[in-house]
């Protein structure tokens, strides 16, 4: 079996004890990945903080070079790492072509944003001084990421933070490892310096202690759930780390009876199934108004179950597996707590098939608002689907979790989406929308979901620190 190595200070270490990567569709091993200690975690925050000399030294343009270099070499190799992703998450291969894609656009839009991290020029307000403000980079950067985008959240942070002027080690999931060792493999084809972008994998508590404790770590940006969001708070508070975090979320989806049928069922759909249902921006919750309720539930039933579940590496593959046992068991716990309080399931509801971690698309109708589906993440091809009457009652219901980092809603009436903007408590808000996220444009949560934003040109920011120098002038 292939033995991948760690990608530190320039060079490829093979290092035991080795992490077994797993196929989700067959549950077999495919890989086996390096660990290192929390000693050689240190070095490579030293090392990177050795490369942060010279690196923040280039010139925006400089650094943007290396990004779009990056990026040429993971689409020419485009083909090879979706197989990879595919392997090790699962996801069918034309998301896994979506998500290179979508990596490759990150890239570019922070390559042009290097070169404008912008301070200003304040003018004075007593004679004899100036102020300007200026724009550094922070330092070495610790990154840790989920298993579910492997590629494209390692890079909404590494393409940033590089851009800024920063270095940066990454933390993948122990799960999808690969993705980010091709991530690596097309840095040093790209030419960076060594110790500027290094990936490690070990224990996952002892390498967040190492980034939040080691004094030469100046910043740590995490992606994943909110019980580890919390450990980290936690830990941070000790050397007042600064954190940017990307949490979990609890999308609602609020359709209304003035729109298009069709329409609502796509959008609903698309947020609700893409990843396997296993995105942080996933709908969690349906609510649809009455009028239109039965009909919804019977065309997106309809919907739901011409979606074609296998293994992603096979043609025209809507769903894949989910992750791991652990994904399935709590999808099958969620059918399970909601039909007992109640619901009807009217697809679905099962394992599919004997292998892998495969669940089948399942719609659940008449979902109470104490179900578990309702109050947490389920995070499968799931959809628990309620009903609603009025639209104050459809905003108490979507505002009424600790998450906010998403929330949809599909109406025709142009009043009431902006009521619905100016008043769902989430990060995105998707209209007539199901798949909001862009380069282009911030994305993080509110209350629960997360501190801070990527992407857009909130993204570099989460990476400079901003300086105020007074100058005292004889002039
Ligand atoms: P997770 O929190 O279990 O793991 C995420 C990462 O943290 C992994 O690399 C893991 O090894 C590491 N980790 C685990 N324990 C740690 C600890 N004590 N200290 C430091 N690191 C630790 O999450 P997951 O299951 O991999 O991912 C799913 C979660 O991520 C969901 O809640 C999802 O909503 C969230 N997510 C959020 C976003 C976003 O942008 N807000 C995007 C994708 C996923």
């Amino acid at each position: 079996m292939k033995i991948c190595p760690l990608y530190l200070n320039g060079d490829w270490l093979v290092s035991s004890p080795f992490e077994q990567v797993i196929n989700p569709a067959t549950g077999e091993a495919i890989a086996q990945v390096s660990t290192i200690d929390r000693a050689r975690v240190a070095q490579a925050i030293a090392d990177a903080h050795e490369a942060f000399q010279s690196w923040r030294k280039l010139t925006g343009k400089a650094r943007g070079m290396f990004l779009r270099a990056i990026a040429d070499e993971i689409e020419n190799r485009s083909t090879e790492i979706a197989r990879t992703m595919t392997l090790e998450n699962g996801k069918p291969l034309a998301q896994s072509r979506t998500e290179i894609a979508f990596a490759v656009d990150h890239l570019h839009w922070f390559a042009e944003e290097a070169r404008r991290a912008y301070g200003r020029i304040v003018p004075q307000q007593v004679d004899g001084k100036r102020h300007l403000i200026i724009k550094s980079p922070m330092g070495v950067v610790g990154a840790i990421t989920p298993w579910n985008f492997p590629l494209v959240l390692a890079v909404r942070k590494a393409a940033p933070a590089l851009a800024a002027g920063n270095t940066i080690i990454l933390k993948p999931a122990e799960q999808t490892p690969l993705s980010a060792i091709a991530l690596a493999e097309c840095v040093a084809a790209a030419g960076l310096p060594k110790g500027v972008f290094q990936v490690v994998l070990g224990d996952a508590p002892e390498i967040g202690q190492e980034f939040l404790q080691n004094p030469l770590c100046r910043k740590v940006t995490f992606t994943g759930s909110t019980e580890v969001g919390r450990i980290l708070i936690a830990g941070a508070a000790q050397t007042v780390k600064p954190l940017s975090l990307e949490l979990g979320g609890n999308a609602p989806v609020l359709i209304f009876d003035d729109i298009d049928l069709d329409r609502a069922v796509e959008g609903a759909l698309a947020a609700k199934t893409r990843n396997t249902g296993q995105s942080c921006i996933a709908a969690n919750r349906v609510y649809v108004q009455r009028p239109i309720y039965e009909d919804f539930l019977e065309a997106f039933t309809a919907r739901m179950k011409s979606l074609k579940v296998g293994d992603g590496l096979e043609k025209d593959v809507d769903i894949g597996p989910l992750i791991d046992d652990a994904g399935l068991t709590k999808a099958l716990a969620h059918i399970e707590d909601a039909v007992a309080r109640g619901a009807r399931a009217l697809c679905g509801g099962k394992r599919f098939g004997d292998k892998g971690f495969f669940i089948e698309p399942t719609v659940l109708a008449d979902v109470p608002d104490d179900a578990l589906c309702t109050q947490e993440e389920t995070f499968a091809p799931v959809a628990a689907i309620s009903v609603f009457d009025t639209e104050e009652e459809a905003i108490a219901k979507a505002n009424d979790t600790i998450y906010g980092l998403s929330a949809y809603a599909f109406t025709a009436d142009l009043d009431r989406a902006f009521r619905l903007a100016e008043s769902l408590e989430a990060g995105t808000i998707g209209i007539n929308d199901g798949v909001p996220s862009t380069s282009i444009c911030p994305f993080g949560g509110v209350k629960q979901s997360g501190w801070g934003r990527e992407l857009g040109s909130e993204g570099m920011d989460a990476f400079l620190e901003t300086k105020h120098v007074s100058l005292g002038l004889q002039i």
